[in-house]
């Protein structure tokens, strides 16, 4: 039976479309670059899942219930409790984001120069491995970098390059494996049960830690539950347990899965001597081990959020969401990367714009014809993000030029999804006669955030 939202909508916040030509105003003022756009005049928003989803109100009425003491917050236990329910962890600490989970733990397990094998690290969690003098490498399976080709499990590691380079490398030099469920970095692509008790065997074989990068980790179970044998009828909280049972501690951004707009975690599952130094080491950082940067009401909404967020009628609302995008841009006609991960759909720029060099950005002119087409924001990942190589200056040429659509949870219904497949097949039609992109303001460090380009003459 087709089913509809596993949930009804008590609370609106209006959105506007403003017109074209104030759209052609809005777009020029930002410098062809989406990110300098205000957010008032977007339609629909589909820069990130992070932060932008929408709480039920059941979390809403956890915000009345904060405690708002400075240590031993009733929230903080029922955070522990949640974390401890869903992921099976004895150590829960709390921290404003996972960037700030990351900052508090990497230098405990890092020694200058140690490698941290990943999947594929995002890109904040590779900042702070670097901060802490480590060396971020990724193993993801070459099967991620092939857009056309179906396969399950394309977040999974490639094991025998992993190995083949710990025998390199020599395992005093090895920090620890990091595995990132889902993997965002190549399309929130999810990792198989199989592939994670492989990993945490490798780590075994050779006495290296393994932890988990968890931001997506409910979405991860899903995804196992509708495509790994042997788990179509485990629960998620099932299956959640066993992708925790393989590593020994994480770092989670609770933006995503954790369903609240600020938020994120550390836990650890039964090492105290490592919960201890991180307990200390949060306080300068983040604040006292029973908030961690957060309100006891964040702490609440999270608590609830976490529930909330493996409860499998909403995942597979999630889920369906995006495979509902992904499907009417392959009926369109617009070339996508399948199948579609968890968090987002990714349109193929340099399919589409054949005749836009790497160096002119396909994938940041898509973003901008969507928003002119129809007031819908998405994301450039591909050349434009990459940068220049740091030595010679020259513009890297990216594998993949990708304009990343990410759907934020509970917030737009499948119509908004039809204006953005409507805009992207409009936009096929006369892909030929878009124009490619070049700088008037190209700053050092994070460009992708800040810079200002044209069209090219
Ligand atoms: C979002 C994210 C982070 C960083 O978390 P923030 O809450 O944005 O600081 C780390 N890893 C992954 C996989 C993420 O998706």
């Amino acid at each position: 039976m087709r089913k509809a939202e596993p949930f009804r909508i008590k609370m609106v916040e209006p959105i506007r479309l403003i017109s074209r030509e104030e759209r052609e105003k809005a777009l020029t003022a930002a410098g062809y670059n989406p990110f300098s756009l205000k957010a008032e005049d977007v339609y629909i928003d589909l820069l990130t899942d992070s932060g932008t989803g929408a709480m039920s109100d059941n979390q809403w009425a956890g915000l009345m219930l904060g405690d708002e003491s400075y240590a031993g917050s009733r929230n903080f236990f029922n955070l522990s409790q949640s974390v401890k329910d869903i992921i099976g962890y004895n150590y829960t600490i709390p921290t404003h984001q996972g960037r700030g989970a990351e900052q508090v733990l990497f230098p405990l397990l890092i020694k200058k120069g140690q490698y941290i094998l990943g999947n594929m690290h995002f890109d904040t969690t590779k900042a702070h491995i670097e901060i802490s003098g480590g060396r971020a490498v990724n193993f993801v399976t070459e099967k991620a970098f092939d857009t056309t080709t179906g396969y399950d499990f394309k977040g999974d590691f490639d094991l025998e390059k992993m190995e083949a380079f710990i025998q390199d490398k020599g395992v005093e030099n090895i920090a620890f494996i990091l595995i990132t469920i889902t993997c965002n970095s190549v399309g929130g692509q999810p990792v198989s049960m199989q592939n994670m008790r492989a990993v945490s065997q490798l780590g075994k074989k050779y006495g290296i830690r393994v932890f988990m990068d968890a931001a997506r980790f409910a979405e991860n179970a899903y995804f196992i539950k509708r495509r790994e044998k042997g788990y179509e009828n485990k629960s998620i909280v099932e299956i959640i347990h066993e992708e925790f049972s393989y590593t020994e501690g994480f770092t989670m951004s609770a933006k995503k899965d954790g369903l609240v707009n600020i938020g994120g975690l550390i836990g650890i599952k039964d090492d105290e001597a490592l919960y201890t130094q991180a307990r200390s080491a949060l306080v300068p950082l983040e604040g006292f081990p029973t908030y961690g940067g957060l309100a006891g009401r964040d702490m609440e909404a999270l608590a609830r959020g976490l529930r909330e967020g493996v409860d499998e009628a909403y995942l597979a609302y999630r889920i369906g969401q995006v495979e509902y995008l992904g499907q009417r841009l392959l009926d369109g006609g617009v070339p996508i990367q399948t199948p579609t991960g968890g968090h987002a759909v990714f349109v193929d720029a340099k399919k589409m714009l054949p005749h836009i060099p790497a160096y002119q950005f396909p994938a940041q002119v898509l973003a901008n014809e969507l928003y002119l087409e129809a007031g819908v924001r998405g994301v450039e990942i591909g050349s434009f993000l990459l940068g220049r190589d740091p030595e010679t200056g020259e513009q890297c040429e990216s594998p993949l030029e990708l304009l990343r659509l990410t759907i934020p949870r509970r917030t737009y219904t499948n119509n908004h999804m039809d204006v953005v497949a409507d805009a992207l097949i409009a936009i096929r039609e006369r892909a030929h006669t878009l124009k490619g992109l070049e700088f008037t303001y190209e700053p050092q460090i994070l460009r992708h955030f800040t810079a200002r380009l044209k069209p090219v003459e």
